[in-house]
């Protein structure tokens, strides 16, 4: 087994340096944590899946035109992906209030809301990834005036895009956070999706029964929380092949 560099370990995956430059491979946890990182757990099999959920929908996102830094999945916990720079700001899409929008303005959890909102938060563990406006971006030089036009029309079509998709199977996209990087070929640098999207960063709502499918279960106690990312995969049609006997696999080749 050859060693790889790993380039950067953070609460969910890991990075390590790429077969090809300009690539990384991303290995898929089990680790979950909360509350910026006061509450820990283990979710049994959640790299496995959020793996296989990411990858399908990166993919349908390319399928319209939507960049993304993913290039292919390699193996269970594994995703070759494309070197980026990581633009230190994230996007938060809301439609319906839950979460840290129900605490800070007191809108009950569950109210649709009138349109979908955008919301920006500035990625500094330290400080708790503190939200953010248009005006600190662009005055601290986090991203151009440009690059956040751009930020905001991607976020609003992966939006679009993902609601209809959920819907289809009976899921409510309540809200999901976004990471973008810069990418960067000869003569060209364009914006992509980084990271992950996965009922880690989504919330979602079963739409018959209200039941959370996603890592609220954890953040909650709301127990079952294997079987909420389970049963997101299994609607997707994503499962993976070997049942749970394939979850099993907790540490990352080196
Ligand atoms: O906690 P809050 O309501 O601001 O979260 C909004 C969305 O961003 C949720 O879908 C949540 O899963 C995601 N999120 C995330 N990582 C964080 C904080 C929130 O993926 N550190």
């Amino acid at each position: 087994m050859s060693r790889r560099r790993q380039i950067y370990e953070g609460k969910a995956k890991v990075l390590f340096e790429g077969p090809e430059p300009g690539t990384l491979v991303q290995y898929f946890k089990d680790d979950a944590s909360a509350f910026n990182n006061r509450k820990r757990g283990i979710i049994t099999g959640k790299g496995v899946l959020n793996n296989r959920i990411s990858e399908f929908l990166m993919l349908k996102l390319a399928e319209i035109g939507i960049p993304t830094h993913l290039v292919r999945r390699l193996n269970m916990r594994e995703q070759l992906v494309r070197q980026v720079e990581i633009i230190p700001i994230v996007a938060v899409v809301r439609n319906v209030a839950a979460g840290s929008l129900t605490r800070r303005l007191g809108i009950p959890e569950g109210t649709l809301l009138p349109r979908s909102i955008v919301e920006y938060y500035y990625k500094s563990a330290e400080l708790g990834d503190p939200l953010v406006s248009e005006e600190h971006i662009t005055a601290f030089g986090w991203a151009s005036t440009r690059e956040l036009d751009e930020i905001v029309q991607i976020a609003l079509r992966v939006n679009d895009f993902l609601c209809g998709l959920f819907l289809g199977i009976h899921i409510r996209l309540v809200d999901f956070r976004l990471e973008f990087g810069r990418l960067y070929s000869e003569d060209d640098v364009r914006i992509v999706i980084a990271d992950e999207i996965s009922p880690d960063n989504c919330r979602l709502w079963d739409t018959r029964t209200n039941e959370k499918m996603d890592k609220d279960r954890f953040r909650e106690d709301l127990g079952r929380v294997e079987e909420g990312y389970q049963e997101v995969a299994r609607r997707l049609g994503i499962l993976p092949e070997g049942g749970p006997t394939d979850f099993k696999a907790p540490k990352a080749m080196q």
